[in-house]
Order: structure tokens, then sequence, then C-alpha cells
């Protein structure tokens, strides 16, 4: 995918993906038209991991003290994260389209992915388990590649193909998980793409119904 890097503010209106790794594969948007990365630098991302409310803030503070003594470094960790980004959006893509397989080249790329995430962790034992831990000791600038990683690889097993859903907005192409009891829900957000489509088709309404005297008089 190619698309065009652009700053943005993120809000809480752009996580609407249900789960920290789709609202990931969101900060693109506009996918089925000309995509928009909203990801325009590390500090960036930073912002957007803060907003999710999923990650300590202590350690965002770090990797951006990190990112400051080693801006190539974040910068390349940065392509990383995009390229991550783009091989889970082909892999939730065809999850979401029933009965299409996974393409392999996508999920060997986050397979690539998840072994260094693995090589970052170590196994903690907190409360009653055992789990992978990653610190920003360890995975340095990574570290939010590895942290989205092991959760993307997480999702990816779980991911309920009859509430994943791909939203039918203009330039959105946003991917949610609707939790919704009626397993309803059709657009990413209702406030935005929903009345987006509404309102277009209430304007070409009030256009039709508004041209319908001179249509009369030309005929
Ligand atoms: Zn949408």
């Amino acid at each position: 995918m190619v698309a065009i890097v652009q700053a943005h503010v993120f809000r809480p209106r752009d996580l609407v993906g249900g789960h920290v790794v789709i609202d990931l594969v969101n900060t693109v948007t506009a996918r089925d038209a000309t995509p928009i990365d909203w990801i325009d630098g590390y500090p960036r991302l930073l912002e957007w991991a803060a907003l999710t409310g999923r990650f300590d803030p202590a350690d965002l503070v770090a990797l951006h003290d990190l990112a400051v003594a080693e801006p190539a470094a974040a910068a390349r960790a940065l392509a990383r994260t995009r390229a991550l980004r783009e091989a889970l959006h082909d892999v939730i893509t065809a999850l979401a389209g029933k009965d299409v397989p996974a393409p392999p080249q996508a999920v060997a790329q986050v397979e690539r992915h998840w072994r260094r995430a693995v090589g970052g962790a170590r196994l903690a034992v907190h409360g009653g388990a055992v789990r992978p831990r990653l610190s920003v000791e360890t995975s340095g600038l990574e570290y939010l590649n590895h942290e989205l990683t092991l959760r993307a690889v997480d999702l990816l097993g779980t991911l309920p193909p009859d509430r994943t859903r791909l939203c039918p907005g203009p330039r959105c192409g946003w991917f949610f998980i609707d939790r919704s009891r009626g397993n309803r829900r059709r657009w990413c957000d209702m406030a935005t793409c929903g009345n987006a489509v509404k309102g277009r088709a209430h304007y070409q309404r009030k256009r039709q119904a508004a041209r319908a005297p001179e249509d009369r008089q030309a005929t």
C-alpha cells in the first residue's frame, strides 16, 4: 500500500476498532480511496499509543526520551510499525472475509515480527499466571512493535469472523469488532460514517425533489 502521510491529531473517535491492534490498522484511513497514513512520525505513534490507554505512560515517556536521543533508530522502528500494520491489515481482511485464507506472505511477515517480539520477552509469573512480558529496557524503541505484535497474535487466534467488519463508509476502510448485543453494528462510527452516508442520501433526495419541477417543465 502506498499511502499519503498526513499529520493528524488523534481523538477518541479514531479508536473505534474494539481492540488496540484493530485501532493500529485504522491509523491508515480511506483505504477504499487514496489511503492516508496518520502516523507522520515516531512522536505521533507515541501520541496514538497514549490515547489508546493500553500502555504504561511511564514507558511512553521512556520511549520519547529514547527517540529524542536516537532519531534514526526511532524512524526505523516506525518503518517496522508500518510494515507490521500492513501485514496485519492483509491478514485481518482475509479473516473478516469469511472462508478467505490469510495471505501466506502477510502471515510470514507477522511471524517475523512475532519472533523478534518473543526474543525481547521474558516469561513472568504474575498472580496465578505465567505470561510473556516485554519492557522498554529489553525492547528499546521496538517496545511498541513488540507489544502490538504479541497482542496481534493473541487477537488473530480469537478474532470472531462474524463480528469483524469493514465499515462501508466513503473514504473510511476501517475495521471494527462488533461487540454490540444485537451484532448489527454497520458503521465504524454512526456520528461520522453513518451520518455521512445518511446525509448524502438526504442531500440527493432533496436535490432530486428540488429538480423535479424543472424536469416536469422540460418534458
Ligand atoms: Zn467508517
